[in-house]
């Protein structure tokens, strides 16, 4: 643990993201790195926050907020796992942006503990992008209505789409995957996609917002995958192993 480089790897990472975004023709202000620092003690995650960093991602909302409230206000708290509706309570509108909405009823308790205390939560719809059994995320054909109906309800705000790609040594495999959740995310902006009936009751407003590129905002890429997936077009890598080293899940 203690050998572990955090500022160099952080240059490491920075610098194959600024690469990829080279070769992709995109601006290196355009992609967001969070730093996933489940498992992690406050005083490694603290050598990332003393080298710039301010985006963390964090899976457990026990542990986020515990480190919530031990570390600098001045961070913008990522997160990223799947959550439970009792747990809304603790985090909504306390963190920067929740990843994994992945159905109605959850955005609808985010909304609601929102709405009791006058703050407005940004989120992504999370897409189960390979269509695993072992991960959450919305159906992909399902994403469009999901959106659309979550874009109803108040004080909550819906900034884009995440997805976790699957697990593989050559993250050339995931580019298909990266490929098909923009695909998605440009549907639901040009309104063109198929599988929303348009008629069914979305205010005019709401569908004139999606048309004018509402979701903005695309979270795929993990240290395995991160080079590809912002080649591939995503605004915010999650980069954990990459920067912080293994994790430990036996202690
Ligand atoms: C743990 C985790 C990551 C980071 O994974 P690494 O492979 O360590 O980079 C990214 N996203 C989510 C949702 C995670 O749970």
């Amino acid at each position: 643990m203690s050998d572990v480089n955090v500022a160099e790897n952080l240059k490491i990472v920075n610098r194959n993201i600024e690469e990829a975004c080279n070769r992709a023709g995109r601006k290196r202000s355009d992609v967001t790195l969070i730093a996933v620092s489940k498992t992690k003690p406050v005083d490694l995650i603290m050598k990332a926050y003393n080298e710039g960093v301010r985006d963390f991602g964090e899976n457990k909302v026990q542990e986020l907020t515990a480190k919530m409230e031990e570390m600098p206000k001045d961070i913008r708290w990522h997160m990223i796992g799947h959550l439970q509706r009792n747990k809304v309570k603790y985090i909504a509108g306390r963190v920067a942006l929740i990843h994994s909405v992945d159905s109605y009823e959850l955005a609808e308790e985010i909304s609601k503990q929102c709405v009791k205390r006058d703050l407005t939560q940004d989120i992504l719809v999370e897409i189960n992008i390979a269509d695993e059994e072992s991960k959450f995320g919305a159906a992909y054909d399902d994403a469009e209505e999901l959106v659309y109906k979550i874009i109803g309800l108040p004080n909550i705000s819906v900034k884009g789409l995440m997805c976790i790609a699957p697990n593989v040594d050559n993250y050339e495999e995931n580019r298909k995957y990266f490929k098909k959740i923009i695909k998605k995310v440009v549907d639901i902006n040009s309104n063109t996609g198929d599988n929303v009936n348009h008629e069914n009751g979305f205010p005019k407003e709401i569908r004139e917002s999606l048309s004018n590129g509402f979701l903005s905002v695309l979270s795929f890429g993990m240290t395995n995958d991160y080079i590809a997936a912002v080649e591939e077009g995503s605004t915010m890598v999650r980069v954990g192993t990459g920067i912080f080293g293994e994790r430990d899940y036996n202690k």
